[in-house]
């Protein structure tokens, strides 16, 4: 007994201890600003429609709680169910977006209708099907250390990035190979009932890696950088795949999470309560990059400003200015306290200015440059960051020519054609039917298909023919148009001398108009495990058109109509 006590005793004072240690510092109260700039909210949050804890009026009201004005819920999916049109919940405006699952990484999409096909698959087929269908995208936690988890595709036009990701943040804990970041979530779990924001936001790692790409990309491109908190309002105590709710902790809770760093945005209009209207105008915000983020955590409420002038024109950040105007201004106005730094970086690395006054102007450098700021909260351990605005851009006129319409050579027609050694395939439960209509011009294949309703085995229907030489072509050129939109595999399958056959597939939009769409062999991509990353194009592969359950819902059906099919290499590659 009395052994036990004094287990009890030591046991106390060992978490009294961490609790006194790793307590982090309360929030700094700030007073409140007459115009924070912009409306606080937060995107990135999962409902129980998919792996959250909580149902979406509850996570409204932990927002309302929380002060927010809006948040965007983003259940993991594959944009076929229709969103929920905007609503006001608990004075909170709730907009319903979705997280995209691709072969490498998440995307988050806003202001998405109902997708006509499920979007899947490679991240730059995902990125391409949000863009024509007017969603804007989000590469989510491009930092997360889960290979399936993290954006793998830097060259895919993606709209934004997720620059911050608390959820992320602590998965990089559990895998650290040092004993100290994963001792910091231990104790995380003993200083959070007492300070819960205050604990999710010193698991917040330095984005060094996420910053660093972002600001490689926007001397090109303009991308917006934006926080997601990723609320689940549940912890996997290790690194369990998401979805998995076996061991979760039902904390951080949302209104914690909530609590711990927010998006302002500056709406395209002030909103109004019509919950249509102010969507689309947070939106119209969000898409011009009129937003930062603040870790309110350290220090709230924020209020902050960064714009740019020149010659009596004025832009907030998100705006473009032209390089050729002779001095431009830049400016910067929060509510820092009077220890945080305020730095206005150009690009990577270079520090254009670094302050400690809430207020001030520097003038841009001449030329073209990507300005944007950073406030540091420099009174904590390691200095983190407080806000993260969005770059201001100085760009000079665009002096590249337009590319030239590239050309194409056949070197070998493949349909229409004699002999014709078209077939179908499919798995059991699936059907399809391919017949030749006669044209004008030729001839026409009609692909009548209905896939399986069973997802195992995964349906597939696939037009097929053999391809005996494709040196020295590069490409394949195909003339398409479909019943409805969908994504069709355009692949090259070879036999490998005794270990079976190894397949490659690009991925192509087809819809009713008839187009030629063209697939250079060498921008194909392994289907499963292959010996060699691209298609050996001196083996006599065979060539298939495939439609399957990556972009087909199962037991759908339609039609597929192919007009031409050639060998095709580049003019200008003789
Ligand atoms: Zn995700
Ligand atoms: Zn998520």
């Amino acid at each position: 007994m009395k052994r036990l006590l004094w287990f009890a005793a030591v046991l106390g004072g060992a978490a009294g201890l961490t609790l006194v240690v790793s307590m982090p510092p309360a929030r700094l109260a700030l007073p409140s600003a007459a115009d924070a700039g912009g409306v606080a909210g937060i995107l990135h949050i999962h409902t129980n429609r998919s792996d959250g804890g909580g149902a979406p009026d509850d996570i409204a009201a932990a927002a309302a709680r929380a002060g927010l004005t809006f948040v965007v819920f983003t259940d993991h999916g594959d944009a076929t169910r229709a969103p929920d049109p905007p609503a006001y919940r608990a004075g909170v405006l709730c907009i319903d977006a979705v997280e995209i699952s691709t072969t490498a990484g998440h995307y988050v999409a806003l202001g998405l209708p109902v997708a006509p096909y499920p979007l899947a698959g490679e991240p730059r087929d995902v990125v391409e099907d949000v863009r024509r269908l007017g969603g804007f995208g989000i590469a989510a936690h491009p930092d997360s250390p889960k290979d399936g988890l993290r954006w793998g595709d830097w060259n895919a036009p993606i709209d934004a990035v997720e620059i911050i990701n608390p959820d992320t943040s602590w998965r990089a804990r559990v895998v650290e190979p040092a004993i100290g970041p994963r001792l910091g979530l231990v104790a995380s779990l003993v200083t959070y009932p007492f300070k819960p924001e205050e604990t999710i936001a010193s698991l917040l790692g330095e984005p060094t890696d996420v910053l660093e790409r972002w600001d490689s990309l926007t001397p090109r491109r303009a991308i917006v950088g934006i926080a997601g908190v990723d609320a689940h309002a549940k912890l996997a105590p290790f690194d369990a795949e998401p979805g998995d709710n076996r061991y979760a902790l039902p904390f951080p809770g949302y209104e914690a999470a909530f609590r711990t760093l927010s998006v302002r945005v500056h709406p395209t209009r002030p909103f109004t309560g019509d919950a249509a209207a102010d969507a689309d105008a947070l939106l119209g915000g969000i898409r011009a990059g009129h937003l930062y983020t603040a870790v309110d955590a350290f220090a709230s409420p924020a209020a902050f400003e960064f714009s740019a002038e020149s010659g009596g024109r004025s832009v907030w950040q998100g705006g473009e200015l032209p390089a050729t105007e002779p001095t431009i201004s830049l400016r910067v106005k929060s509510n820092a306290p009077p220890s945080y730094t305020t730095t206005i970086r150009q690009g990577r690395g270079a520090v254009l200015a670094e302050r400690r006054e809430q207020e001030f102007t520097v003038a841009a450098p001449t030329g073209a440059g990507v300005y944007r700021v950073e406030i540091r909260a420099a009174d904590r351990p390691g200095s983190p960051l407080w806000i993260v605005s969005n770059p201001i851009y100085v760009r000079a006129p665009e002096t590249r020519d337009p590319e030239p319409e590239r050309q194409w050579i056949d070197s070998a027609v493949l349909f229409p054609s004699e002999p014709l050694g078209w077939s179908v395939e499919h798995d059991p439960g699936s059907t399809a039917d391919l017949e030749l209509l006669p044209d004008r011009t030729g001839a026409r294949m009609h692909l009548r298909y209905s896939l399986a309703a069973d997802p195992l085995p995964r349906p597939f229907v696939a037009i097929a023919a053999p391809v005996h030489t494709i040196g020295p072509t590069d490409r394949l050129a195909l003339t398409v148009r479909s019943e409805q939109p969908m994504r069709l595999s355009v692949q090259l399958r070879s036999s490998v001398d005794g270990a079976g056959e190894e397949r490659w597939q690009r991925s192509v939009y087809v819809d009713s108009s008839a187009r030629q769409v063209i697939v250079a062999f060498d921008d194909m991509t392994p289907v499963g495990v292959t010996r060699t990353a691209h298609p050996p194009l001196d083996r006599s592969p065979t060539l298939l058109f495939v439609i399957d359950a990556t972009h087909a819902k199962i037991g759908s059906s339609g039609q597929l109509w192919i007009e031409r099919v050639a060998l095709v290499r580049s003019a200008d590659a003789r």
